[in-house]
């Protein structure tokens, strides 16, 4: 079953996008191809895999790490009670360091996505998605040195499926 957006979300991408803040993943800006890709991302069994394939076009290797949420869990905003006393944050923290040295990379993609069941839980919109993924960025540059991170979107509406990346300069 094809997941559709609401056509008030569609409206609000296609307003990202005209504005810049969500273009078109350039290969050479995410990754050059013969490096590893640490991939953060949500579990969603019916998004990966059009995930991961696309990013195919970009990196081999794309090493993913899935928890509900995705980027979404590494950010400092997001809901308390969504973590359940436990600290998913630093676990992803721990993982991304770990791959680091696993897959002798510092390439990172962080992702979320939407329609996405856990954004839906907890209210989140399709603006405040975008920035939780732009402060999952920052939170990860301001714990380690050295790592490339690259803030990534995925929609799907139907046969409509985009991986996008999102320019934090023109987001607010
Ligand atoms: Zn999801």
């Amino acid at each position: 079953m094809a997941t559709k957006l609401r056509t008030e979300d569609y409206r609000v991408i296609e307003a990202f996008r005209r504005d810049g803040v969500l273009r078109r993943v350039y290969g050479p800006k995410l990754v050059p191809r013969s490096e590893n890709l640490i991939l953060i991302s949500c579990a969603d069994g019916h998004q990966l895999p059009d995930i991961i394939e696309h990013l195919g076009n970009f990196a081999f290797c794309r090493h993913t790490l899935t928890v509900h949420g995705g980027a979404l869990r590494l950010s400092r905003n997001f809901p308390e009670n969504g973590n359940a006393g436990y600290p998913v944050g630093e676990f992803l923290l721990h993982q991304i360091e770990e791959a680091r040295g696993l897959k002798k990379t510092n390439a990172l993609g962080l992702i979320s996505h939407y329609p996405c069941a856990i954004a839906t839980r907890h209210s989140l919109d399709i603006p405040t998605v975008l920035a939780m993924t732009i402060d999952a960025k920052v939170r990860v540059q301001e714990a380690m040195s050295g790592v490339k991170v690259v803030p990534l979107f995925h929609y799907c509406d139907g046969d409509r499926r985009r991986t996008m990346f999102i320019n934090a300069k023109r987001l607010r």
